[in-house]
Parts: structure tokens; C-alpha cells; sequence
């Protein structure tokens, strides 16, 4: 396959005339396509309906220090949902507090209270001149969606195929005490499915942060969500990496079940240091009685432990699996060669990376929409929606069906290659 850069103007154009029939034969079809957002399927969706038959109206609905579930009472989690959801992410039961319904929504509060009340009875942000995050890109537009919303300047880390390049987390870090936090997805991560190294967690754990109220935002939405059985990344559990380093008190973990079990009707939580979580409960006991124990019982005694947990999880993957490789197959066949763009392959989470030409992503996704094909936007994984290079596109292949999968591939290859035509074709 010869590159298209290394093709003349007239076999370009000629290349660009047979996809251009294609894709108005496509476009014809009026297609109804999205991989726009990371959501489950129908599929994975119905794993979970056995939660629905667990608690009835028989049920005995006491958890297990007897207190009745239907009632006020026990802030910060029944004991047996701190069990699942600690072994979910490795930490402590003692570690942990279990949340409402969304993992964001913790961390949101999160960003909110440090700028209202401080952390740990350091200035509140909002006291402060200026306060910046440290921002691994591509990442989460919802992340930054939150630094936006409350004024954090936010500061763009390129990934490595092993996490954040930590020389300038370091720098930044260890020099800079307006910088609180960093937005990290170390598993998985949202889009590229990067595992962090050990070494990175290792230097994580090591920072000497110039401010006292500097912390990680450890955001392990995929910490569980292989693909494959027999190819699964491992990260070192930061909580106590941070300790033994002697800085217990710096990370933040936040997951939830929202991938586990039913998006929006899960179960969230966070994990801390023992400073940390008695901090956060003072602001708990003002803001809520408690939060709804009747899905934490309900997730409990479905998944009963996370044996339970991870054997459900490989229903998950056996659905996602081959989704991701009709993805990744795609990406090869019709791309291998032409040097129009790159992605990882990853081993979990629910996203795949690509990054286009730079000054293409917008126009593809642009392109994809015109034929039926949502993308999320270009842009996206960027703080403020701004991708520098306009290279990076997230592609989320979860939600549709495997056959509706086929066809939005089929198409967004189609995608790249005419607006990679036409930028080389203007550069030449
Ligand atoms: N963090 C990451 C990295 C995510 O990708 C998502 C959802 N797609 C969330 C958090 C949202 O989690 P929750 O549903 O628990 O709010």
C-alpha cells in the first residue's frame, strides 16, 4: 500500500473519485449511526437485569449490622457495599465512602468543596488569585467540563503510551503551588485505553508538590474492564504507593459501577486516606442523611463479591471484544499503510483513540455526520475543546450493534481517507 503522501496529484484524485462514489452510495442509505459517547448496549445492559429480581417486596431488607434499608441512617455506606466496591478498587473498606449514582457527580462535589471550604483546612480556592490543573490529553471532556465550569486554569499534559509525561508533572508539581490537581484515567484510559507504567505511579507517588492541597484525581472508571482474559494490564494501586512514599494524604480515587452495572443506576465511590475521608464527611453530614442504600444492597447481593464482580465482567467482554476488534480490523485493513492517521490497541475500557492528519479531525467528523454517523466531537478530549493539533478523534464502539458497527467503520475509514486526500492534495 503505497502512502497517500507518497502518491501524485493525478492517482490522488483519482483514489478521491471511486471513495466519493462510495460515500455517496453510503450517505444514500441514510444511516442512523452514534459512537459518539461510551455507553453499554442493550446486550450489556440486560446482564444486569437479574438486579431487578434481588430485592422484592419479601425481601429482608436490613444490611448486614441490621440496620433496614428502606430507612434514614448509615452516611457513608452500608459495610457490605464499602466491602465490594473497596475490593473493586483495592483499597481499605476503612478507605472508602460510597456515594449516590455517579462518579462524576463525587467528583464534582469534590472540586466544589475545595474551592468553597479548601482542602483540609487549607485556603479555600476561591480565596486564591488563580488555581490550575494539570490536564493529561487526550482526556475526558468531563473532566475538563468541571475545571472549566469552576474557572481552573487548565494546562494541557501530552499521554505516553505509559501515562502522562511526568517530566512536567514533576515540573509543574513540584514548582508551581497554584496547580491543585491533575485529571488522571490510569487504567484504560478515556479515549486511548493507556495503562499508567508502574514508573509513572511510582512517580506520581514520589511528587514533592509545592502546594499543601495539591492532589491526583485518580478517576479509575476502568479498573476492571478487561477485554481479554489473557492480556489484562496491571497498575500498581496508588493509595498505598502514595503512603509507603510518605504522602498519604495526596490521591483522590473515585470509581463506580456505572460500567459494571447500569449507567446513571449505579453505585459511585471514592477512596482516601483516613485525613481525607474525615474531611470530606464533615461536608457529607451538611449535605445529605444519606444516599440510596437500597441500591447499594441491591448491587451487592447480585454481584454478592467481586469474584461475582469480575465473573461479570467477562460478560461484558465477550460482548465488547468484538466490537473493538471490528474497529480495529477496520482501522488496519483500510488504513495499514497509508500513513493518514494512528491509534493504540487497547487491552480494556471502552474507547478507541485515532488520531488524524493534523487539521483533519474536525472535517472527518464533520464528513461522518453528513452520511449518518455521529462521532464525539473533534475537539473533545481537550481542554476547552480545543485539540492544538485538530488530530485527535474518540471512537466509543460499545453502543452499537455489531452490524450497525461494520458499516460506521466502513464509513469512517471512508471519512479519513477523503479528508486526508484533500489535505494533501491542498499541501502538495
Ligand atoms: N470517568 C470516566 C473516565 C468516564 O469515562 C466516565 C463515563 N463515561 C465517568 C467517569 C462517569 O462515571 P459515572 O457514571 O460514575 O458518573
Amino acid at each position: 500500500m503505497t502512502a497517500y503522501k507518497d502518491r501524485s496529484r493525478e492517482e490522488l484524485l483519482q483514489e478521491k473519485e471511486l471513495l466519493e462514489a462510495k460515500f455517496q452510495e453510503i450517505k444514500g442509505k441514510g444511516l442512523k449511526l452514534d459512537m459518539s459517547r461510551g455507553k453499554p448496549s442493550e446486550a450489556q445492559l440486560n446482564l444486569s437485569m437479574g438486579m431487578m429480581d434481588v430485592l422484592n417486596s419479601t425481601t429482608d431488607l436490613r444490611c448486614s449490622v441490621g440496620v433496614d434499608c428502606r430507612n434514614y441512617g448509615v452516611l457513608d455506606g452500608i459495610p457490605e457495599a464499602k466491602e465490594l466496591l473497596a475490593d473493586m478498587t483495592e483499597v481499605s473498606p476503612d478507605n472508602i465512602i460510597i456515594y449516590g449514582n455517579s462518579s462524576l457527580n463525587v467528583m464534582y462535589d469534590t472540586v466544589a468543596r475545595s474551592m468553597t471550604h479548601g482542602v483540609c483546612g487549607s485556603t479555600p480556592w476561591c480565596k486564591l488569585d488563580e488555581v490550575k490543573f494539570l490536564c493529561p490529553v487526550p482526556g475526558y471532556d468531563r473532566h475538563f467540563a468541571i475545571t472549566e465550569y469552576f474557572g481552573i486554569k487548565m494546562i494541557n499534559i501530552p499521554m505516553t503510551e505509559s501515562g502522562p509525561d511526568m517530566d512536567l508533572v514533576e515540573q509543574y508539581v513540584n514548582n508551581d503551588p497554584s496547580v491543585k490537581g491533575i485529571w488522571c484515567v490510569p487504567k484504560y484510559s478515556n479515549p486511548q485505553g493507556i495503562t499508567y507504567s508502574d514508573e509513572t505511579v511510582l512517580r506520581f507517588a514520589r511528587l514533592k508538590p509545592a502546594a499543601e492541597d495539591f492532589r491526583i484525581y485518580w478517576d479509575n472508571a476502568y479498573g476492571i474492564h478487561h477485554l481479554y482474559e489473557d492480556k489484562q494490564d496491571n497498575l500498581i494501586e496508588i493509595l498505598m504507593a502514595c503512603k509507603q512514599e510518605g504522602n498519604p494524604d495526596m490521591v483522590f480515587k473515585f470509581c463506580s459501577t456505572s460500567k459494571v452495572s447500569f449507567p446513571g443506576s449505579g453505585v459511585a465511590a471514592i477512596g482516601a486516606s483516613k485525613r481525607n475521608i474525615d474531611f470530606i464527611k464533615q461536608q457529607m453530614t451538611i449535605q445529605t442523611i444519606g444516599h440510596d442504600k437500597l441500591n447499594q444492597l441491591r448491587h451487592v447481593r447480585f454481584f454478592k463479591d467481586i469474584h461475582g464482580m469480575v465473573l461479570h465482567m467477562r460478560k461484558h467482554a465477550d460482548i465488547l471484544r468484538p466490537k473493538f476488534e471490528t474497529v480495529l480490523n477496520g482501522l488496519k485493513n483500510e488504513l495499514g499503510g497509508l500513513e493518514i492517521g494512528s491509534w493504540l490497541e487497547p487491552r480494556g475500557g471502552y474507547f478507541i483513540s485515532f488520531d488524524a492528519l493534523p487539521g483533519c479531525a474536525k472535517a472527518i467528523v464533520a464528513k461522518a455526520k453528513e452520511a449518518g454517523l455521529v462521532m464525539t466531537p473533534a475537539g473533545a478530549t481537550f481542554p476547552y475543546g480545543k485539540d492544538p493539533q485538530d488530530s485527535n478523534i474518540r471512537i466509543a464502539p460499545s453502543y452499537p450493534t455489531p452490524e450497525e458497527l461494520a458499516v460506521a467503520v466502513e464509513l469512517f475509514v471512508l471519512c479519513v481517507k477523503l479528508v486526508s486526500i484533500d489535505k494533501i492534495l491542498e499541501e502538495k
